[in-house]
This record gives C-alpha cells, sequence and structure tokens, in this order.
C-alpha cells in the first residue's frame, strides 16, 4: 500500500514515528489508526469510526475522554505558568497541593512525594532511592531486588530488568542481572496441578523466604510487585499474598515497593489497592496513569516517613540529593492531576467501579462456553480472558498463532477496543462504564471469539 489514499497524519506516522511496543511485520504495509477524538467512553478515528474503549486508553484514562474540566484546568496552568523547574528550592502551587494530597489520600506514612514523569521513571526513582537509603544506612551490600516472572514495571532500561515478561527482553540485553532476581508469579490458573489456593499461597511464600534465605538478607534492599499484575495476563495472587509477602519484608529489613501504575486511582474501587484490598502498606508506593487520568504524563514515588528521614539528611557536596528529572513536578500534569483527584472525588467513581467491576467479571464468565477459553479472571475494572488451545491441558497457543490478536481485530470490526498481550485479552475500561457498555464489551468479544473459533 503506498498510502496516497490515507491522509497526510497517516504517511508521517508511518515513516517516521517509531511507535512504543509496534509489531513490524504489517506496520509497513497497514500503517496505523489514527485516532482523532474521544467522548466519555467512546474513542473515534480520524475516518468516522467510534469505538467503545474497553481499556481506557492503556489503563489510565479513567475519568473518561473529553473531560473539559481537565482540559481547561491544564490550559489555565499552561497559560499562567507553563514550567518552571523544581530542582533545589523551587516549586509551583500544582505540584505543592498534589504532592499534599497525595499523602493525604496513600495509606499509612506514605507522605513524601516524588514527582517522575511515568511508572518506568518512577519504578527507577524507588529502585535508586531504595538504594541509596540503605547506603545512608551504612549498609551498601543491601542491593538486590525481588521481582517476579510476568511483572511488568516499564520500559526505562532498569524498569525493563525488572520486568518479568520474558518476550519483553527477546532480542535485548539485560541488565542488572546479579541485582534483580525474578520469584514464581502469583499466576492462580498456571499453579502447580493438585494445589488449592492456600497451598498456592504457601507455596509462594516459602518460595520467596527460601530465596531470602540463599540469596542473604543482608544483600537484599526491596520486593516489588503489582497488586494484581496488569500487562503479564491479569493475575490475581491468592488470598493473603501480599499481606504475607509484606510480613516477610519487614522480618528480613527489606522494603516492599507496590507497583499501583494500573491499581491505583480507583480500577479496583479504591483510591490504592494496597491497605483497602491487600491489608498491607508499603515502605514505598508507586502511581502514574490514573493519577492523571492519562490526560498527561506524570508519575510519583511516594516514601514513608521512615525512609523520608533517612534520605532527607544532607550529605556529600553542597547537601544535595542528586536525583531529579526536569519535569518532575510539572504544573500542567500536576493541575492535571489535581482536577482528577477532585472529580474521582466529587462524582463517587469508585463507587460506580464496585458496582460495574463485579458486574464486568460475572458477565465475563460466561465466556468459558467457547472450547478456546482457558481462563476468565481479574477483578473489579481489570479483566483477562486467557486462550489456549487444549482446555483440559491449558496448552498455550503458539505465539505465532496470534490468537488473542485476532480477536482484539475481530473486536474492533464489532466497535470494541480490547487489548491483546500475549494469549490473554484483556480489558480495563474507564471507571464511568455503565451496566449497558459492559454489556456491549462483553457481548462484542463473545461474538468476537465465536467468529474467529
Ligand atoms: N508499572 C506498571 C504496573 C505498568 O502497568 C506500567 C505501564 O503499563 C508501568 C509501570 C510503566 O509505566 P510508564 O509506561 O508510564 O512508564
Amino acid at each position: 500500500m503506498d498510502g496516497t489514499s490515507k491522509s497526510d497524519s497517516w504517511r508521517a506516522d508511518r515513516d517516521h514515528f517509531i511507535h512504543p511496543y509496534t509489531d513490524f511485520t504489517t506496520f509497513a504495509e497497514t500503517g496505523s489508526q489514527v485516532m482523532s477524538h474521544g467522548d466519555a467512553m467512546m474513542i473515534t478515528d480520524e475516518d468516522g469510526r467510534s469505538y467503545l474503549d474497553g481499556i481506557a486508553g492503556l489503563w489510565c484514562v479513567n475519568l473518561g475522554h473529553g473531560r473539559r474540566e481537565i482540559a481547561s484546568a491544564m490550559g489555565e496552568q499552561a497559560a499562567r505558568l507553563g514550567y518552571f523547574n523544581t530542582f533545589g528550592h523551587s516549586t509551583n502551587t500544582p505540584a505543592a497541593l498534589l504532592a499534599r494530597k497525595l499523602a493525604e489520600r496513600t495509606p499509612g506514612d506514605l507522605n513524601h512525594v516524588f514527582f517522575t514523569t511515568g511508572g518506568s521513571t518512577a519504578n527507577d526513582t524507588a529502585v535508586r532511592l531504595a538504594h541509596y537509603y540503605f547506603n545512608r544506612l551504612g549498609k551498601p551490600a543491601k542491593k538486590k531486588i525481588l521481582s517476579r516472572h510476568n511483572g511488568y514495571h516499564g520500559s526505562t532500561y532498569f524498569a525493563a530488568a525488572l520486568t518479568g515478561i520474558h518476550g519483553i527482553h527477546y532480542g535485548f540485553d539485560r541488565i542488572a542481572e546479579d541485582i534483580v532476581h525474578h520469584l514464581s508469579a502469583a499466576d492462580c490458573f498456571r499453579r502447580p496441578d493438585g494445589m488449592d489456593e492456600a497451598q498456592f499461597c504457601d507455596f509462594l511464600v516459602d518460595e520467596a523466604r527460601y530465596r531470602i534465605m540463599q540469596l542473604g538478607a543482608e544483600n537484599i534492599a526491596a520486593f516489588i510487585a503489582e497488586p494484581v499484575m496488569g500487562a503479564g495476563g491479569v493475575l490475581v495472587a491468592p488470598e493473603g499474598y501480599h499481606r504475607r509477602m509484606a510480613d516477610l519484608c519487614r522480618e528480613n529489613d527489606i522494603l516492599y515497593i507496590a507497583d499501583e501504575v494500573v491499581t491505583g486511582f480507583g480500577r479496583l474501587g479504591h483510591w490504592f489497592a494496597s491497605e483497602d484490598r491487600f491489608a498491607h502498606v508499603p515502605d514505598i508506593l508507586i502511581t502514574a496513569k490514573g493519577i492523571s487520568s492519562g490526560y498527561c504524563p506524570i508519575g510519583a514515588a511516594i516514601f514513608s516517613d521512615r525512609i523520608h528521614e533517612v534520605i532527607s539528611v544532607p550529605q556529600g557536596p553542597g547537601g544535595v540529593l542528586t536525583h531529579g528529572f526536569t519535569y518532575s513536578g510539572h504544573p500542567v500534569s500536576c493541575a492535571a492531576a489535581l482536577k482528577s483527584i477532585e472529580l474521582y472525588e466529587q462524582e463517587d467513581v469508585f463507587a460506580n467501579v464496585l458496582d460495574t467491576g463485579p458486574y464486568l467479571q460475572e458477565r465475563l464468565q460466561g465466556l468459558t462456553r467457547h472450547e478456546i477459553v482457558g481462563d476468565v479472571r481479574g477483578e473489579q475494572l481489570m479483566a483477562g480472558v486467557e486462550l489456549v488451545a487444549n482446555r483440559a491441558s491449558k496448552t498455550s497457543f503458539a505465539p505465532e498463532l496470534a490468537a488473542a490478536e485476532i480477536v482484539f481485530g475481530r473486536a474492533r470490526e464489532l466497535g470494541v477496543i480490547v487489548r491483546p498481550v500475549g494469549n490473554t485479552v484483556i480489558m480495563s475500561p474507564p471507571l464511568i462504564i455503565s451496566r449497558e457498555q459492559v454489556d456491549k464489551l462483553v457481548d462484542a468479544l463473545d461474538q468476537a471469539i465465536e467468529d474467529v473459533s
């Protein structure tokens, strides 16, 4: 296809934009679908085709598209002060107010906010400052990080090293292999045969305990985990897992980093899942995405009082904590986040999650009528449907068959956008979804699976 019948932006994109996570086998031929505008649950391309957005952009547009209030807050802030750095002792009003707001909304003594540009840079920040913290405490050997297979923590070089999804590393170098150690994923669907959920939980915690013994607690700085794994296939851990892992970490002076980039800001019906759903307070909490409802790039690593007390003591040349990004505390991003939080509060959005979330999960269970559906799982407005070649043996489809990709393509033709990740079809709609829209999403997916089975 030479693209002559396509728009100028379609051609510009094809010729010059290296997309994140792009399959180049077909890119030059098909190019990209140019999205043009959005309204609430709907997203429309430049040819006027509209879709129900079943993935909130990419787990982030929690308040839905086209929110004038957020656009106005950003525009007004850009006109007043578009940018000035926050290095040293400068700040700006939205950044200061947002830091306080986050301290109020996060659990326990998570009171100190380091702003970043997104989730990857927040995870990098968490690890870099965790290392710094132990250096300051005179424990410089504490460097290792426990992560998990299937965990997704981002695409900067270190966040990618934390990431445990094997396919993502294909053809790339791996760094920090002496530092990052991956534990088993809390994957209930693929747990060892014959184990019930409680036994699987024991198995996972015992494995972690054993690994800590092997590596030496004196060499381990932190454990990082998503409350519910997202990009790794929407994996919900066995009941009690996070609480027990948090206890294990505490016993061994290992910091617990909760990567709430997806689960924060309502996806599981609460501000944050760590405490409200999984009954523990992490030492460092990571957020991004829903913090600004996806309207502006922003992330944050939020630290406990205990860590802050150590890292805020001046040392070295000029007493400076030498870490930061040009856009840490960007005023326009912070204004978007403040307005988003105000809307979460005013519109009781999380109550809608607690109503439509269980409804989505219940309706999705109906998809097990299809032989190729191996597992339907998730919690609230985070859902995954794993496709299998053989249900009895749980045998996966070969990657080259791109089963989930094909279902995604058909669902799109039927007017809904879902997301294929490996063999799993993922859904994470805006939190404002209605029951009728849940029906539309699930009916289209049902039809798509039927059509391609
Ligand atoms: N952590 C989790 C759990 C994520 O899902 C993501 C992105 O999807 C990231 C970190 C990386 O965030 P970003 O893409 O904003 O760097």
